[in-house]
């Protein structure tokens, strides 16, 4: 008997079994039902998303004996062959092999032959962004005269590089990542129909560490119920090889201790352990996160990614920090890991993002600091046990603290982030690639993307506003952010604060901040008594 993955054996064979793509299942049974489906679809959308699952369902309904039905019957020789991967009339082309040039050719001399068993030749073509524009050219010219028994799936991760006089044949579908609880549900499901047994919590820790991937979560599920027969959460971690939890707990306590030569033993130690330096930072990251959900919703472990056991130590050691220094901490560690994802020397790239925590306070400019340079000068007597590593913390983060207090160019997403989505844009649209460097402010809130341009670029945010235009910045903050964001633009007028004249007018910043309310932190209201309030405005504001 063959080996079959779970992902596989667990493929949706009919729409109803299409996990979270709502929207596309609607529109695609509708057109179906109403026979009004077209020649040419693309489906976008991220991996592990659904997108050739739909296809080969698509093919089902338009092929089935009983059809073309949105309800294909599962049974008749065309639904069994497309579920065995041997129908004839549905040809799938992977065009990340070989770039698809052999295949496009083919595919143009057979097209045009009616199919053998079925109404119709179904081509889909996955990872259609790979194909050399040869390719590209070969199929455009089919696509404008596409014989009426054929219908072209384009299935991809990156549509933004299809050339647009292709995208612009095909009705595009996007496929958005799939939530934790349609996967942890997902999970659950497929486990009890395999007789594997799972926590519950194992199940949500498998959905979360899945990015959205439904391949990558029953992937995970089959390693884990390898693994152990009963799977829970400690096992999901042994087998994520995740960090000790003792190393993360050690490394967090030497930081606050204000010990550097701790903390690069520690690293020392990890890089001995053979751990990767990107996994140990995302580790880190986890941990301090962990520790400031611990600290904000106490009696909540399902929140966290601990094993139960490990719980009360966590909670410990998020009551020993400051709320501020975790949400410092956390800046700054997730600034470093933009930079370690760009860094050919991932270790290196560690050490001096841990080292930017200790680093001395530079005399602030008036440029870089507009917001309150006052504070990170001085330093603040005895405010908190862990105040050497808050205060090196506090330099560190800058840009991400500088962000949350909502007094910055960006808000809820990092500039490095900002400039990984125009890097994703350019590509597609250099023009709007340059319109959005001349951004005011971009704000993220939830699932809601606000780019404020000031009044003087109103063409600019107008050009910004277009659907293409949005749809592109979605789709690159989207894969960015790990998640589905809409996004507005709007032109409006900066208002001048009056007593911080070393603002820059592009830093509107009347929304306030994101999630966190800074002006009910007790470290806020302690500075507030330290400083005079005219610094103190320009924090909480
Ligand atoms: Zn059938």
């Amino acid at each position: 008997m063959t080996y079959v993955s779970l992902y596989r054996r667990w493929r949706p064979q009919t729409f109803d079994d299409i996990i979270g793509q709502a929207h596309v299942v609607r529109t695609l049974r509708n057109a179906i039902s109403t026979g009004r489906t077209t020649h040419a679809y693309l489906f976008a959308g991220p991996r592990g998303t659904g997108k050739t699952s739909t296809a080969r369902v698509l093919a089902k309904a338009l092929n089935c004996a009983n059809g073309p039905t949105p309800d294909p019957c599962g049974e008749c020789v065309s639904c069994l062959g497309i579920r065995e991967g041997t129908a004839m009339d549905v040809i799938e082309v992977d065009a990340a092999s070989n770039r698809g040039i052999d295949e496009i050719r083919d595919l143009r001399e057979k097209v045009m032959y009616a199919p053998t068993q079925g109404r119709y030749k179904v081509y889909i073509i996955d990872e259609a962004h790979m194909l050399t524009p040869q390719a590209f050219n070969a199929l455009l010219k089919t696509l404008e005269e596409p014989p009426p028994h054929a219908v072209f799936v384009l299935a991809t991760t990156q549509a933004e590089s299809i050339i647009p006089t292709i995208q612009s044949r095909c009705q595009r579908f996007d496929f958005g990542r799939l939530t934790v609880s349609d996967l942890a549900a997902h999970v659950a499901r497929v486990a009890q129909a395999q007789s594997i047994s799972i926590d519950p919590d194992a199940a949500r820790l498998v959905a979360r560490r899945a990015d959205g991937s439904a391949r990558d979560a029953l992937g995970l599920l089959e390693q884990a119920s390898a693994w152990s027969p009963h799977v829970t959460v400690e096992s999901v971690l042994s087998l994520l090889g995740v960090s000790d939890f003792d190393i993360l707990t050690r490394f967090a306590a030497a930081l606050a201790d204000d010990q550097p030569g701790q903390v690069f033993q520690i690293i020392q130690e990890a890089v001995d352990s053979g751990a990767d330096m990107r996994q140990f930072l995302q580790d880190l990251i986890l941990h301090f996160r962990n520790m400031l959900v611990a600290k904000e919703c106490p009696g909540r472990p399902e929140l966290t990614d601990v094993p139960e056991a490990a719980y009360s130590a966590l909670t410990r050691q998020a009551a020993s920090l400051s709320r501020d220094h975790l949400i410092r901490v956390l800046g700054a560690l997730s600034e470093g890991e933009a930079q370690l994802r760009r860094s050919f020397n991932p270790r290196l790239a560690l050490e001096v993002t841990v080292a930017g925590l200790y680093a001395p306070p530079e005399q602030p400019t008036q440029e870089l600091q507009p917001a309150a340079p006052a504070p990170q000068q001085r330093q603040a007597p005895a405010a908190q046990p862990a105040r050497a590593a808050t205060r090196a913390a506090t330099r560190a983060a800058k840009p991400a603290a500088a962000e949350s207090e909502g007094g910055g160019r960006f808000s809820g997403i990092t500039e490095a982030q900002w400039q990984q989505a125009l890097a994703r844009i350019k590509p597609a649209s250099a023009l709007l690639e340059a319109f959005l460097k001349d951004v005011g402010s971009v704000r993220v809130e939830g699932d809601l993307v606000r780019i404020v341009f000031d009044p003087a670029w109103a063409v600019h945010a107008q050009k910004v506003s277009e659907p293409d235009s949005k749809r592109l910045i979605a789709q690159a903050l989207g894969e960015v952010l790990g998640r589905n964001v809409r996004c507005e633009s709007t032109a409006a007028r900066v208002e001048a604060r009056k007593e911080s004249p070393a603002l820059q007018p592009s830093a509107a910043g009347k929304s306030g901040s994101p999630g966190v309310d800074f002006a009910d932190m007790p470290e806020v209201q302690a500075a507030i008594e330290l400083f005079n309030p005219r610094e103190i405005k320009t924090i909480t504001d």
